[in-house]
């Protein structure tokens, strides 16, 4: 078609600018008009160049060469047509080129045999490129020629310059936007794109998950190999995860060793941990840097799932990045998933922490009091002090909706303070209105396993300027495994407590890990039966006798023991008569406010019915007397045998405040007989046979046995003295409780 000239063919390659050709920017502009040029004239080959910085070679950025696209490529402009081209604008060698320029071994090469050329400007007329077509046969029209070169030329010369500026800009926003090391989208335009990806799922349907990925083992990569091996570790990375998401997907670099991973379009969360497993498992292979293998590299993952948590984009990342932390913790290579329900709770648990502060600023807790009923006289001879909240709103509360909130923050601190302060102050009040009675204080076990949990008890005294003689109506109740936590410290400050006269008791007894051992090794005066076991107890035979086994083991340790929970009067009838000290339950009275309280007490009267058992009560003192009195018995039997046998050694030496039946006298004998006449009998009776044992004990040792005999009489004598005086208490006590 080469020769052909008319302003059809123009109006044509003019046509084709507009319509098919305006869509397409750069290099693929300009190969689309060196392929029309190539099938319509009758060239076998044409390309754009842009010159480059040096302004001595060419770089051919597009081209069609006959059939196809034409491979890019350099060449320096010297020596060239496109030399002349460029200083003349437009050049035109119809033939014979290779003669005009032989040092040019590309149309050598080629065969060429003609060539057109023409330069390319920017807008100050400089020189950027050239456009050129060239032929293995001589031109015959180069008019035409000139005119369709010169046509294009113009636009190719304004998509250069348009291209150079969206390329600038681009090159721009790429470090705006990029990471240059791994090229993979950084923090600015992940955010973005999680929006962008938040904004689909609100039409799709689909969940979107939010994945912070940090490298384990990436440090010592960098630390023992460089920074180079890190930064190729980094890009190697970024490929393995590139070839496991899709395309709609988004892997970002935030900087160092982090990344973000968005994907998108799954269903649910089990989908994304599917494609997690494998990223994981990819990035957990061995790299090998310049025949360094690298064995170390492994990825912790935290995971956020939109909408499940509806949070903006930066909160996402925040969650990922919080249970990247997780993973981590967890023991690395692997992911966790944001807990969006255990988030929800710590914040609603802060909220409801800031409340309860200001509550107890404000006085809107208040002790409730519920008595305990003695077995020895069916008596209340102590409480047990139980908070409740006032709340504006919700009316009373009690402290399983407080407690729960408060029990493992600092904020529990100030609440038991407050407990004892006012626990204080009531008794005080008590005292006031000629109530004696003992109080039993629950006390949280953060605050107890406090070092200085004693200290702070004689703070609060000293500051409350407290008569230290309320202490002894004082029992401070601590959970069995508050208790266990550290035994040496629960003794130590029972020990320092004790000596305030401030007595312990172990409660929720059953439910935790305590064993006769441990029953044993700590210093407590008290244990109480676990409401659940009570509350069963007549329905479930396990109940009853691990309530009866309890009350047994009590006993042997000499530890009283309290039953909570009798909602029956048959329960409490079963407790006493199993042998509970004492009992508290709903049976007796449920905890009420300190005006309810003093009302009960000053009215109270034993429910009727107690008397039953009352008859046969105390089953506990009976019990330890007639333990320590045959005790008693027994070892003054044997003083006699050794008497005899004219071997003293076969006998203790007994103290009368260390043997059974002393310990017996100062605490249960003094608690519950002591307003019995013959009480003082025993104790007088007792000291003696203790005292006379000595020193015929001492004498023997001295003189020999010469007068045995009578010394023998005398401990028999002393004996049956001690025996009646019991009996004589014994029917002394079944009188009173009558
Ligand atoms: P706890 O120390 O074992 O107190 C006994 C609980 O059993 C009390 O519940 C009491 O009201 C309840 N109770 C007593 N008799 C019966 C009964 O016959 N039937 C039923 N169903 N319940 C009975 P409350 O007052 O709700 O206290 C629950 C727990 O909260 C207490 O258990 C104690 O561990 C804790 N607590 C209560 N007040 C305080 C306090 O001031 N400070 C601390 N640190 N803990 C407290
Ligand atoms: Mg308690
Ligand atoms: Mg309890």
């Amino acid at each position: 078609m080469v020769g052909q000239c008319n302003d059809k063919v123009l109006l044509n390659a003019l046509t084709k600018l507009s319509t098919s050709f305006s869509t397409l920017k750069g290099e693929d502009y300009y190969e689309s008009i060196c392929r029309y040029v190539i099938e319509n004239f009758g060239f076998e080959y044409s390309f754009v160049a842009k010159m480059d910085e040096s302004a001595s070679g060419m770089n051919v950025v597009s081209g069609w060469a006959k059939d196809k696209p034409m491979t890019t490529f350099n060449y320096t402009i010297k020596g060239t047509p496109c030399e002349n081209a460029i200083a003349y604008d437009f050049i035109v060698y119809p033939n014979g080129i290779q003669k005009e320029f032989p040092k040019d071994i590309f149309l050598k090469k080629m065969n060429i045999e003609a060539y057109a050329g023409i330069v390319i400007s920017n807008k100050d007329q400089e020189p950027i490129g050239i456009f050129a077509a060239i032929s293995s046969k001589p031109i015959d029209n180069s008019k035409l020629t000139e005119s369709i070169l010169k046509l294009y030329s113009g636009f190719i010369s304004s998509e250069m310059q348009r291209y150079s500026v969206e390329q600038r800009t681009d090159d721009l926003k790429s470090i705006a936007y990029y990471d240059p090391l791994t090229k993979l989208p950084n923090r600015l335009l992940i955010t973005d794109r999680i929006r962008r990806a938040i904004a689909n799922q609100k039409k799709d349907k689909k969940i979107v998950a939010i994945c912070l990925m940090d490298l384990d083992g990436f440090k010592d990569v960098n630390d023992s190999l460089g920074h180079d091996a890190g930064d190729y570790v980094l890009v190697a990375v970024s490929r393995r995860i590139e070839n496991i998401i899709r395309p709609e997907d988004t892997l970002a670099r935030l900087g160092g060793d982090e990344f973000v991973i968005v994907l998108t379009d799954i269903d649910t969360s089990e989908h994304a941990a599917k494609v997690l497993q494998r990223i994981l498992n990819s990035v957990a292979s061995q790299y090998s840097y310049k025949h360094k293998l690298i064995n170390s590299i492994s990825a912790s993952i935290g995971v956020s799932i939109y909408p499940e948590d509806d949070s903006d984009d930066d909160t996402l990342i925040r969650h990922a990045d919080q249970a990247m932390y997780k993973a981590k913790e967890n023991g690395k290579n692997q992911f966790y998933f944001f807990d969006t329900k255990e988030h929800v709770k710590v914040k609603a648990n802060f909220k409801a922490l800031k409340k309860i502060e200001k509550a107890i600023e404000n006085g809107e807790f208040e002790l409730y009091f519920q008595p305990k009923l003695s077995a020895y006289n069916l008596q209340i001879e102590s409480l047990e002090v139980l908070s409740r909240w006032n709340h504006p709103v919700l009316g009373v509360l009690a402290p399983n909706e407080f407690l729960p909130l408060i029990e493992n923050d600092e904020l529990i601190y100030k609440f038991d303070e407050w407990v004892v302060r006012e626990s204080l102050l009531s008794m005080q009040k008590f005292k006031k209105n000629d109530i004696d009675i003992s109080l039993a204080v629950n006390i949280s076990p953060k605050q107890f396993q406090q070092n200085t949990f004693a200290q702070k008890i004689k703070e609060i005294a000293a500051d409350m300027d407290i008569d230290y003689s309320y202490f002894h109506n004082m029992e401070i109740e601590i959970t069995e495994n508050s208790a266990l936590e550290s035994i040496t410290h629960t003794n130590q400050t029972i020990q320092e407590l004790n000596k305030l006269g401030i007595s312990f008791a172990l409660d929720d007894f059953g439910t935790g890990y305590s064993s006769l051992t441990h029953l044993k090794e700590l210093n407590i005066n008290t244990i109480k039966i676990d409401r659940s076991f009570v509350s069963d107890m007549l329905q479930n035979s396990h109940d009853m006798a691990i309530v009866n086994a309890i009350i047994s083991l009590s006993k042997v340790f000499q530890i009283e023991v309290v039953a909570e929970g009798a909602e029956s009067i048959e329960e409490l009838l079963m407790l006493l008569d199993f042998g509970c000290d004492s009992v508290q339950g709903y049976t007796i009275a449920k905890p009420m406010d300190y005006d309810n309280f003093v009302k009960y007490i000053k009215s109270y009267t034993p429910d009727p019915r107690l008397r039953i058992v009352s008859k046969n009560l105390p089953r506990r003192g009976d019990f330890e007397l007639l333990l320590a009195e045959s005790n008693h018995k027994y070892w003054m039997e044997l003083v006699v045998d050794s008497i005899r046998r004219r071997n003293l050694e076969e006998a203790p030496h007994l103290s009368h405040e260390t043997c059974r039946l002393g310990k017996w006298l100062k605490n249960n004998g003094k608690k519950y007989f002591s307003k019995l006449d013959s009480f003082n009998e025993l104790v007088v009776i007792h000291k003696t046979i203790h005292k006379e044992v000595n020193i015929i004990m001492d004498l023997l040792e001295k003189n020999g046995y010469d007068n045995s005999e009578i010394y023998i009489e005398k401990i028999i004598t002393l004996k049956d003295e001690l025996i009646s005086v019991i009996k004589k208490l014994k029917k002394e006590y079944s009188k009173d409780k009558r």
